[in-house]
């Protein structure tokens, strides 16, 4: 995916001003930056959430524009987000979701092989196979919330996947899961490309990122490797920004 000098509104204002980002196929991309600098807008922005206005630059897929393709079809093109904060869809199914997912992307199943494939995963992330009849997040504590999304992920195989802080609230045996999953979803598709935005280095454990850059006030103002997120969690963000 190729970020051309993208420049982004909401909620009637400038957030993100001129980001540009390369992510080639099967590389691992780590976004930091202080809270409000616009990390989750990007997010939102490159899955295609239609209350983010882009109003300039442009996002490709290899030779494709799609800078106005709506969300649904984003997803279809294999991109993926785990949110910061997953919400409750009261009333749905994580197995009837999960299909439907699984469906819109990769064609019929049955309800036999699709439990098959979520019990799995759900083994390799930790968790009780019971949760996969209950309702979407619905009375999820964050950890569970955060190995759902990570479920998704491994279950939908996208080809870009982002993910937004999704270590906050984990604790330490989760954080060594949620860092294990990351490594097999890698495994399992070498061509998985991972735009992952956090605070900390713990996540990283079983993975070396590409590259890492730091956001301040919707611009990228730096990049580099592991060097950069050494540098933040010594001198903070004030010492870098300035
Ligand atoms: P980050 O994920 O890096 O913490 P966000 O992308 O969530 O940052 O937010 C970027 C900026 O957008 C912040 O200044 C925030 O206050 C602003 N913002 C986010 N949502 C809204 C909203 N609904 N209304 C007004 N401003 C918002
Ligand atoms: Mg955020």
């Amino acid at each position: 995916m190729q970020i051309n000098d993208l420049v982004v509104q909401h909620a009637q204002q400038t957030i993100l001003d001129g980001i540009t980002l390369e992510l080639k196929p099967g590389t691992v991309h780590v976004l930091m930056g202080s809270n409000g600098s616009g990390k989750s807008t990007l997010a939102y922005t490159i899955m295609g959430h239609p209350a983010y206005t882009i109003t300039g630059g442009s996002l490709f897929i290899g030779e494709e524009d799609i800078t106005q393709l709506p969300l649904h079809k984003r997803a279809g093109k294999g991109i993926f987000l785990a949110f910061q904060q997953p919400l409750e869809i009261p009333g749905v199914r994580i197995s009837s979701f999960l299909t439907a997912a699984y469906q819109a992307l990769h064609g019929s199943i049955t309800a036999a092989q699709m439990q098959e494939k979520a019990f799995f995963y759900m083994d390799l992330l930790e968790m009780d196979r019971a949760l996969y009849y209950r309702n979407m997040h619905e009375g999820f504590s964050g950890g569970q919330r955060k190995k759902l999304e990570l479920l998704q992920l491994l279950l939908l195989r996208p080809q870009i996947a982002i993910l937004d802080e999704i270590d906050s609230g984990l604790d330490v045996d989760a954080l060594a899961t949620a860092a294990r999953a990351l490594k097999h979803a890698r495994a399992e598709n070498p061509m998985l490309t991972l735009l992952i935005i956090t605070h900390y280095r713990h996540i990283l454990n079983d993975i070396m990122p590409d590259q890492v850059h730091l956001m301040h006030a919707g611009k990228l103002i730096r990049t580099g490797g592991m060097e950069l997120i050494a540098a933040v969690q010594e001198h903070g963000f004030q010492g870098l920004c300035s």
